[in-house]
């Protein structure tokens, strides 16, 4: 299941029984990849059930590519603020924003939060090349970010050179070890004192997924990528 935006929906219907739902929504095919306009037609109230206090409307959609039918679902009414529309299965090729950068953050905050989210909305529609430009802007402000005010200006190439004098890699290491350290700690007497609940499990997950996109992934998506635009014989824009 996937969260669409209400922005996808292209038309609406009203009736008695299903309250304002979708009848077209533009989005992209779980099963084929394509971005298509779907038909919608309604097949259940989700309200009629006992336990649920939200509006709801599960739907059934038609790829216009091929033919897959989607199943989506309304929850909230379509002009207050907790309405939620989705779509099952989730797209594959459907990218998420890494979980929990956005929120945590320093560096992913306002422009280059803004062109991240651009850089995966546009790589969900398939606009490739407008994905790329907003990951370079995305980049671009890190790099920034991570400068004193007085570093900020001149060439994109010279600021990259300044950085390592500004962030301090040995510290983003230690602080790697660190949570290693304290991970493996709670793993460890999770019989005594302290009380392992669904949070700090998830924490421990997200340290271990942190540790291995840094210490495993990192370096080879770096070298690998780096293969590729070699062999792409892509030409150096760096000295603009
Ligand atoms: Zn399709």
């Amino acid at each position: 299941m996937y969260q669409i935006s209400k922005s996808t929906t292209r038309s609406w219907r009203k009736n008695n029984k299903f309250g304002k739902y979708p009848v077209s929504i533009n989005t992209i095919c779980p099963e084929c990849g394509e971005r298509g306009t779907f038909s919608i037609a309604p097949i259940a109230n989700l309200t009629d059930q006992k336990e649920s206090h939200l509006q709801g409307v599960s739907m059934r959609g038609k790829c216009p590519t091929c033919d897959f039918k989607a199943r989506f679902i309304q929850v909230g009414e379509e002009d207050k603020p907790n309405y939620k529309l989705f779509i099952h299965p989730t797209p594959k090729l459907v990218r998420q924003p890494i979980h929990g950068v956005i929120e945590n953050s320093e560096i992913f905050s306002g422009r280059v939060k803004k062109a991240y989210l651009e850089a995966i909305d546009a790589y969900n529609a398939k606009q490739w090349i407008p994905a790329a430009i907003m990951c370079g802007r995305a980049l671009e402000g890190i790099t920034l970010s991570l400068l004193p005010e007085d570093k900020r200006k001149g060439k994109f190439a010279k600021q990259l050179s300044e950085l390592p004098n500004h962030i301090d890699i040995n510290k983003t290491l230690s602080d790697l070890t660190n949570g290693i350290r304290k991970g493996r700690n709670i793993a460890a007497h999770f019989d005594e004192s302290l009380d392992i609940d669904e949070t700090v499990s998830a924490m421990l997950l997200d340290l271990l997924d942190s540790i291995i996109e840094y210490l495993f992934v990192l370096p080879e998506n770096i070298e690998s990528l780096d293969k590729k635009l070699q062999s792409e014989d892509i030409k150096s824009t760096d000295e603009k």
